[in-house]
């Protein structure tokens, strides 16, 4: 499959359904590749500007997911329709094609206690899965956890240390070995622990999750607010000056 790849402030967002986006990844571990999933949203590039490491490793990743609601709003204002792809629910049916496929996947991230639990739960729903690493996020030896994950020879790492500190680390990981499929979940583990819940289903239906969450944990809320509007802002910008010059 030909990806479409619209960018956004100079960063890439691929424009697929979740199942395309699974057959891309189910077809690079068939071809013994890795590759680097990255599931975007406003604060990812706000801070990717910010940072400039941070910024080259979103960049480059090999498949940009349209998670995010700003996302979606800025692919309507560039005059495209775009279904918002959530990580997690992307996350969690890659977990899926592993336990059909016998993939070892290996999980980092979150608090010991989350990780526990979500690895419980995900491996009552599916039996097969075949877990050969577990590590809480909680590390200051990094180095030391990325040789020992390396070493379990996963498929499939998921890796939850919330951004950026999620997409250094997977760096890491992919300058020493590239045949993983590396995937930032962010706070996947604590909802599939149960310890989070999502937002309910009409929420989530209307795009609203980012608000859901935000009126649940208030803390988030300096994070998003100014943030959604400045970047919605530079993506009109963006979008008038690129019809400008098309003119
Ligand atoms: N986390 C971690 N180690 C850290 C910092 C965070 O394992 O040093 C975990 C945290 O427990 C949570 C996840 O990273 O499970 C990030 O959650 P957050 O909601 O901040 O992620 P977001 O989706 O907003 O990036």
């Amino acid at each position: 499959m030909n990806k479409v790849r619209e960018y956004i402030l100079g960063y890439g967002v691929d424009l697929l359904t979740k199942n395309e986006g699974l057959d891309y990844i189910s077809k690079k571990i068939i071809n013994n590749e890795g590759a680097q999933v990255v599931t975007i949203n406003p604060e990812m590039i706000e801070m990717g500007d910010k940072n400039q490491e941070l910024g080259e490793i979103l960049k480059n990743a090999d498949l940009v997911i349209p998670d995010g609601f700003g996302i979606k709003l800025a692919l309507k204002i560039r005059g495209i329709q775009q279904e918002q792809v959530p990580g997690i629910e992307f996350s969690r049916e890659l977990i899926n094609i592993c336990a059909e496929n016998d993939y070892p996947v290996a999980f980092i991230g979150a608090k010991e206690e989350v990780i526990n639990k979500a690895v419980e739960n995900i491996s009552k729903q599916t039996p097969n899965l075949k877990v050969v690493y577990k590590r809480n996020g909680y590390f200051n030896n990094e180095d030391e956890v990325v040789d020992s994950v390396i070493a379990a020879n996963p498929k499939v790492l998921l890796v939850a240390l919330g951004v950026p500190r999620q997409e250094f680390f997977i760096n890491k990981i992919k300058s020493k070995k590239n045949d993983i499929i590396l995937i930032g979940v962010g706070g996947s583990f604590d909802v599939w622990s149960g310890f989070t819940q999502r937002a309910p289903e009409n929420w989530q239906k209307m795009g609203l999750e980012w608000l859901y969450r935000t009126i649940k944990q208030p803390e988030r809320f300096k994070r998003i607010f100014p943030t959604l509007p400045m970047f919605l802002l530079k993506v009109i910008m963006e979008t008038t000056q690129l019809k400008r010059i098309a003119n």
